[in-house]
């Protein structure tokens, strides 16, 4: 992982920004104002220091030059795209990786900014303000599920041929994880990767991959020996014109509509060996560290979608009159939008806690599990009590709130469910049963 954990040091990464293009005046053009030794600086001239490290100049001229991008390139479209059950990936992807948006804490000399995983939250929390679930989601499949295990562990030549150009957007990107029979249990993934000279050959298939209509690649969960279920699996980046791999239908879902779920089956599938990521064996492993950082990426983009559901709310309900009142002069109903907005802030706050001590390089796995239990729950909770107060007009179709009432209830499922969270939560507490 590339950290620029201090200030000065995210200071200097984000001069490397400088290719956002952006507007803003947060790059210096000379040099800054000459800084007293640290310890003198708080008694004779106190150095500018963010109150909050996760909302620094640089973190919000990330946001602006992001949010110039959605309101022009992507948000015009998403009803179309809902409608039609597909994006078009290459060509957003290939805007977002050109600003840089796709490897903002990947390695420089990979193409990404070299910045730390506070300024990737920044980044998803802003494809919040995208007016559907599966348009963003499908950008962290890309940025920030299908690349971490490759950019940590990957070899040189492997990321040059894979990672670059997902950083630039040039490919697509899927993670290949799931399978029809195994979902929450991902140790019991059946898909196997037989070594045979220089080859694998693959067989099985996998189900629910995000962007699977039109990756380019995948990272695969594949089991490679015969050995124990944690140490007998591997990743592997497969190239997804190779012969023999069948993406058999795209799934039609209840939400996150504009993003395509494939079912995908492979048929003696030859892949390179060299395209295994890392070591032979610690797939699982490597993807269990995978996850938490799409956990945590998936918390952070539930953020500005409550917030603006909630401001979309009071909005409706001021100017709504029933009973010869607005809606929101109804105590219950300022009441609960204010504990839901309470709760957001909460949850905000345990999300930078896990990537704080992330950054350190801490292990964060329960405090991320525990936030993408809280998140997963607190999103359905924030769509369906809005949904209640736009009565009728929240059934429709012509409103966000009804959207992201079906996108968000991924988040209890998707990326490990509820109970699998609560699972590794109990795990670390000591409650679960050992098995006789
Ligand atoms: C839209 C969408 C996109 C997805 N994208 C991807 C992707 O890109 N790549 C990928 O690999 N996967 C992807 N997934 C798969 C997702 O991660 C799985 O759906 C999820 O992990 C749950 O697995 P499952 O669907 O097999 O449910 P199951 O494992 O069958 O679980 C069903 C239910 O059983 C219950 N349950 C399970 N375990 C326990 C337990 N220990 N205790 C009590 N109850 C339990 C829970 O209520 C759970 O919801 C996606 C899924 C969806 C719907």
């Amino acid at each position: 992982m590339c950290s620029a954990g201090s200030d000065a040091a995210g200071v200097m990464a984000c001069a490397r920004l400088s290719r956002l293009r952006c507007s803003g005046s947060w790059l210096r053009s000379g040099p800054g104002p000459r800084r007293l030794p640290p310890h003198r600086a708080h008694s004779e001239q106190p150095a500018p220091q963010s109150a909050d490290p996760f909302n620094t100049q640089q973190h919000q001229a990330l946001r602006e030059s992001l949010r110039k991008i959605i309101e022009k390139e992507i948000n015009p479209f998403v009803d179309k795209w809902e409608e039609e059950g597909i994006f078009p990936a290459h060509r957003i992807f290939k805007i977002l990786g050109q600003a840089g948006f796709l490897g903002v804490n990947k390695p420089i000399e990979y193409g990404g900014l070299g910045l730390d995983f506070s300024y990737s939250m920044a980044v998803a929390e802003e494809l919040g303000h995208i007016r559907c679930g599966g348009v963003p989601m499908a950008i962290g499949v890309q940025s920030d599920m299908a690349t971490p295990a490759l950019a940590r562990f990957g070899s040189d030549e492997l990321k040059r041929q894979f990672l670059t150009p997902t950083i630039a957007g040039d490919l697509v990107a899927c993670l290949g994880v799931s399978e029809a029979e195994a979902g929450s249990d991902v140790a019991n993934i059946k898909t196997k990767a037989v070594r045979k000279g220089d080859d694998y050959i693959i067989n099985g298939g996998k189900m629910w991959i995000t962007n699977g209509c039109q990756a380019d690649w995948m990272c695969l969960l594949a089991n490679t020996n015969d050995g124990p279920r944690h140490r007998n699996k591997s990743l592997i980046c497969l190239p997804m014109n190779l012969e023999g791999i069948q993406v058999a239908k795209k799934i039609d879902k209840l939400g996150m509509r504009s993003s395509d779920t494939a079912q995908i089956f492979f048929e003696d599938v030859r892949v390179p060996s060299k395209y295994l990521i890392g070591k032979e064996g610690m797939g699982f492993t490597y993807q269990m560290l995978q996850f938490q950082e799409e956990r945590m990426w998936g918390v952070a983009g539930m953020l500005v979608p409550m917030q603006n559901i909630i401001q979309e709310t009071i909005e409706y309900t001021r100017q709504r009159k029933v009973f010869n009142q607005p809606i929101l002069h109804n105590q219950t109903v300022h009441f609960r939008l204010a504990e839901l907005e309470t709760e957001i802030e909460l949850l905000r706050s345990l999300l930078y806690r896990c990537v704080a001590q992330y950054i350190q390089g801490n292990d964060v796995t329960k405090l991320a599990s525990m936030a993408k239990l809280k998140g997963g729950r607190l999103v359905r909770e924030v769509t369906d009590s809005c949904l209640q107060y736009w009565g009728g007009m929240g059934f429709t179709n012509e409103v966000l709130v009804s959207r992201l009432f079906r996108d968000m209830r991924l988040m209890s499922i998707g990326a490990g469910t509820d109970e699998v969270m609560l699972s590794i939560i109990c795990k670390y507490m000591g409650t679960i049963p050992e098995s006789k």
